[in-house]
């Protein structure tokens, strides 16, 4: 539906986007997840026909639209856009979602029906001679999203639809898109920099970062696999370890990490340099007088060097050597009487540590 192909942007001297490709199938709900700055608002505008790419193409359903000028109308109608920050012109909520249909020439009962029903899907019944300005955030974020598709767009574009809204209003507006998708089966491209919300809404994830996209898969793999060391610390690993592989067979190798030996899934020869990523909820932490057990993983003994809270957790930090992070409830801390200073013994799995070549720098 839309293929990007190579896609740069810059502005004066600074490059934005440095050769983005990727494709976002019919009925697709991808999301463009990246740090802030990465240049998700402008990838957006540019597939909007807001802004021109300086290099590369975008075609949807085959036309390449900046290229193709005498299509570009007809393009821009398939396209329903929300933006970041809920905006509302100054009159009436039904006036704010009929802008589209005036501006198509639908006549006055048409428009009247559209809007009632939008208002219904919005969860804005009865709000329709309200003053537009008199809304909370949440719910003009969500006019903005029945302006968008009472025209019945093909596809639906939202740049960080939820950045500025509550958590009870986010997870309106993330309800309502999942039933446009499913019920509709438009084909939306959202950004957001809240890696979870993609995790949450998207079929599949593009990770932008340094100009590109860093990584295109499903949600599973861009947050178990991630493609490299960048991606791995944005999508909250928090365990990234830099080593050599010095030996290995089968896929299961080990990896001299500072003089600290650990066992790795890894397709990668020996010698090569890689950064081993273990996400904290894949550590164990115990006290270190435990049994030796038989266990084909790693069991690293050391010492505690923080327990610092963090929600209904602690994350417990401890250095083998290299320090290794693990989220355990209050109650497991207690339990197991971890205290900075303790000796412990940390334990993963091989198959929890994923390897990634390293930054070539
Ligand atoms: P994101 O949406 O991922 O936070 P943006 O696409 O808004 O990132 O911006 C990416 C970079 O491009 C930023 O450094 C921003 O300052 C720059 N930028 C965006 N629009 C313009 C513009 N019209 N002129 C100059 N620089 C811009
Ligand atoms: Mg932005």
């Amino acid at each position: 539906m839309i293929e990007l192909e190579d896609v740069s942007k810059r502005f004066d001297d600074k490059a934005v986007l440095a050769g983005v490709t990727g494709r976002i199938e019919r009925g697709e709900i991808f999301a463009v997840i990246g740090p802030s700055g990465a240049g998700k608002s402008t990838l957006l505008r540019l597939v909007d026909l807001l802004d021109t790419p300086t290099e590369g193409a975008i075609r949807i359903d085959g036309t390449d639209v900046h290229a193709d000028k005498g299509q570009s109308l007809s393009i821009r109608r398939m396209m329903g856009m929300v933006f970041q920050k809920p905006a509302v012109f100054n009159s009436t909520v039904a006036e704010n979602i009929a802008v589209g249909l005036r501006f198509r020439g639908a006549d006055e009962r048409a428009i009247r029906e559209k809007v009632e029903d939008a208002l219904e899907i919005v969860g804005l019944a009865g709000y329709g001679e309200r003053r537009a300005r008199t809304l909370s955030g949440g719910e003009m974020q969500r006019v903005a999203l029945a302006r968008a598709m009472v025209i019945e767009p093909e596809i639906l574009l939202m740049d960080e639809p939820t950045a500025n809204l509550d958590p009870v209003s986010v997870e309106k507006i993330e309800e309502l898109v999942f039933c446009i998708n499913r019920d509709l089966g438009t084909t939306i491209l959202f950004s957001t920099h809240d890696m979870y919300q993609g995790q949450r809404l998207a079929h599949r994830i593009g990770v932008l970062m340094n100009g590109v996209f860093a990584q295109v898969g499903t949600p599973r793999e861009v947050f178990t696999l991630p493609a490299s060391r960048d991606v791995a610390r944005f999508v909250g690993i928090e365990n990234v370890i830099e080593g050599v592989v010095v030996a290995g067979e089968d896929g299961t190798v080990t990896v001299d990490a500072g003089g600290v030996r650990v066992r790795a899934k890894s397709p990668f020869p020996r010698g090569e340099r890689v950064s081993l990523c273990i996400r904290s909820e894949d550590i164990r932490i115990a006290p270190a007088i435990r049994a030796r057990r038989v266990f084909d993983g790693n069991i690293l003994p050391g010492t505690v060097t923080s327990v610092v809270p963090r929600g209904p957790f602690s994350r417990v930090t401890v250095d083998c050597g290299l320090p290794l992070s693990s989220v355990l409830s209050w109650k497991a801390v207690e339990d197991l009487d971890i205290r900075e200073g303790g000796r412990v013994e940390v334990s993963f799995a091989a198959e929890s540590v994923h390897a990634v070549r390293a930054a070539q720098d």
